[in-house]
Formats: C-alpha cells, structure tokens, sequence
C-alpha cells in the first residue's frame, strides 16, 4: 500500500517515546514561558508590534515576488543596512528565514571541488546546506580546533569552515577565534550561524563575531535569525559586499524564493533599532542565562555553563525528558523538551531560554517548579 510504510515508522517512534505533536498556544497563554527564543523579550513589544503592523500596511500583506523581481522593497534594503552596520559588516542580505539564509551561504560558498569542514554540532540547517552543496563536506568533532585544522590540510582547493557561534542545543559557544586562525592558516573562508549569538553576545548584542573581532572580516560570512532576538521572522547572511552580490547572483533559496514579508522586516527593524537605544538588553539575558545555571546547579541539576542564553539541563531518558516537560507545563511552566534525533548524542535534555525580561520572581519560580517536577 502506498504509504504503508508511514505507520511502521509512526509506531517505532511510539515504541522508543518520540511522538512529536503540535501544540495550539493561545495568544493570552497563563504559561510562564521559558522554551521559546525570544531572548530580549521583543516579540510582544509594542514598537516591534507597531513595526509590523505599518510595514503590513504601507507595503502588504506580502513582498509580492522573489527579491530579484518585485520582493525588494526600501524596507527590505534598509533593515540590511541597518543589520550590516549594527553587526559590523559591510553588507548584509534578508530571506525568508534562517534555514533558507543557511542554506543560500553553504551552497553559494561550497562549490564544486571544494571541502566543507562542519563541526559535529551544528544546527540542522547547516547539515542540509552541506547535503545541497556542490563541495564534498567533512564532519569534524565538536568545538575541536585542532580536527579543523587537521581537516584543511587534507585539501589544497578551496575550502569553508561552517559552524553556529552558539550550539542551539547545550548553548555553549564554538571556539570562534581559534577557528578563523586555523582557516587563515590556510586560506580558507569561516561561515558561522550566529542564530543564537545575535542580540546577546558582543558589545550590546553585535553578536558572537563581533565578540571574538571577526566583524567586518573579508574572509568571514555570517548567518543570522530575525526570528529569535529581533522578535520577528526571516533570515540574513552578513559579509563583504563581494559575498552579498554573489549570493544575490549564485544562491538558489534566495533567487526562488518569495521575499521576507514587509510585517517581518517592519519588525525586525523596529527591533534592532530597540535593542540600539537598551543595548542593556542582551547583558540582562546573559544574567538571567548564568542565573539559572547557577540556581539550578545548587538545586542539584546537571546543566551545562550557557556561554549565551540557552540553558540545557540533562534528563535521565526521552521519556523522562518528556513527562518532566509535561510535568512543568501542568505546573504552569512552558520548558524546551530535545531528545533524539534532534540530540545527536542521544542525551535528553530540558532546553531553557534566558529572557532579558525575566523578573527574579518569575527565576525563582521556574527554578522551583523545575526541581519539583524532577522524574
Ligand atoms: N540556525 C540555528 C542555530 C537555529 O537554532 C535556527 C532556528 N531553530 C535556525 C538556524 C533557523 O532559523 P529560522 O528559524 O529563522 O529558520
């Protein structure tokens, strides 16, 4: 039977407690909410709501065509500009979303005959642009400068470091300047995902490569998210000028793809130009990140020292990651739940995000619930 297959894989995923289902949030949710990645507590904010809202109706509901034939609008070029500049780059490029921004770096970077190194950890976005790329991809162990460089001199064409600054799943942070000096010993270009970096790490949230003086680097191209810090949706890749017009030229997600919606842009820009004026903001989700860790170790949890705002806590098994996120959420706290495939080591963990608006009543609570609702 066509399909039949689809209910062998649904019941292996029954029997091993990996059943993903959707979950409706109502807009007034009682939840306190620590699972999402609205690190700045920008999403609901109302200048980045207003945003939104006059971008949908100055421009429309949306960007009408791809980027290259009606979907560039003013919007569009300002909020790269603005982007470019906040983040210390020449130039900067929207999409649709990060994935999509992900995929148009890796490919466009890789072409045929060139070596890809990936570090082990990387988001699943960069693994499929390394699955689409032209180039042969070599997967390197995690956060391990030495295998990079070990993997670069393996080849003598051109070559691309591709790694995210912040690992979304435990939150620790790849070693970003060790890895530039091993691609410049070699002359290779270094592609970082600075989804989990950007509006937290560096000064006043420029990101994690502004942090590590990689900013505005002709042989650096970075990747971000409009959908975590800057509260909205869409994606951006950041580089030389040189590298933007050959993504505009060469990369298949952005040349087909329907532009970012005016709403997205509005507020991402009203965000950004937010975080600009209470740059404030991403130390207080660093605080909020290094106090939980350091409540919820005292209490006795196994949770990994956040290098940025997310705070993995580990389960004893997917199955008791999942009742204890079940558990927190009947309790009233909303708590990331990862476990495999999503955890490539097999670790279940509780993924808590640090948001800048936290109140210490709001810590205190989550930190309770979390240790009474401990399989
Ligand atoms: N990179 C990383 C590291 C991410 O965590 C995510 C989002 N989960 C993405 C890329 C994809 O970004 P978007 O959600 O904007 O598609």
């Amino acid at each position: 039977m066509a399909f039949g297959w689809i209910d062998e894989q649904a019941q292996l995923r029954r029997r091993a407690g990996l059943v993903r289902t959707l979950r409706p949030r109502p807009a007034d949710s009682p939840l306190l909410d620590l699972a999402s990645n609205d690190y700045l507590g920008l999403t609901h904010h109302p200048e980045v709501a207003t945003g939104a809202a006059e971008a949908a109706r100055r421009w429309g509901g949306g960007a009408t065509g791809s980027r290259l034939v009606t979907g560039t609008t003013e919007l569009h070029t300002e909020l790269e500009r603005e982007l470019a500049g906040f983040c210390g780059f020449e130039a900067a490029l929207v999409f649709s979303s990060g994935y999509a921004a992900n995929l148009a770096a890796v490919t466009a970077l890789a072409p045929h005959g060139s070596l890809i190194v990936s570090d082990a950890g990387n988001h699943a976005s960069l693994i499929d642009g390394c699955r689409l790329a032209r180039g042969t991809t070599q997967v390197v162990p995690h956060s391990d400068p030495e295998a990079v460089r070990k993997a670069l001199r393996t080849h003598d064409g051109t070559a691309v470091v591709v790694s995210d600054t912040v690992f979304s799943v435990d939150g620790d942070a790849a070693p970003l300047a060790e890895y530039a000096a091993a691609c410049r010993e070699r002359g290779a270009g270094l592609l970082v995902d600075d989804a989990h970096g950007l509006g937290v790490l560096g000064d006043g949230g420029r990101g994690a490569p502004y942090a590590a003086g990689l900013a505005g680097a002709d042989d650096v191209v970075v990747t971000a998210t409009l959908s975590k810090s800057l509260g909205s949706q869409g994606g951006a890749v950041l580089g030389s000028a040189k590298v933007i017009d050959h993504l505009v030229n060469a990369a298949r997600t952005f040349i087909f793809d329907t532009g970012l919606a005016p709403a997205a842009a509005g507020a991402a820009l009203a965000a950004l130009r937010l975080l600009r004026r209470e740059p404030e903001r991403a130390a207080r989700a660093r605080a909020v990140a290094a106090e939980l860790h350091a409540r919820l170790t005292t209490a006795g949890h196994e949770a990994v020292r956040p290098d940025a705002a997310v705070v993995s806590v580990r389960a004893p098994s997917p199955e008791g990651a999942v009742q204890w996120a079940a558990d927190c959420r009947t309790a009233g706290l909303a708590v990331g739940c990862f476990r495999p495939p999503s955890v490539p080591d097999g670790v279940s963990r509780l993924r808590l995000t640090a948001r800048a608006d936290l109140s210490e009543d709001q810590i205190t609570r989550a930190v309770r619930v979390i240790g009474e609702t401990r399989p």
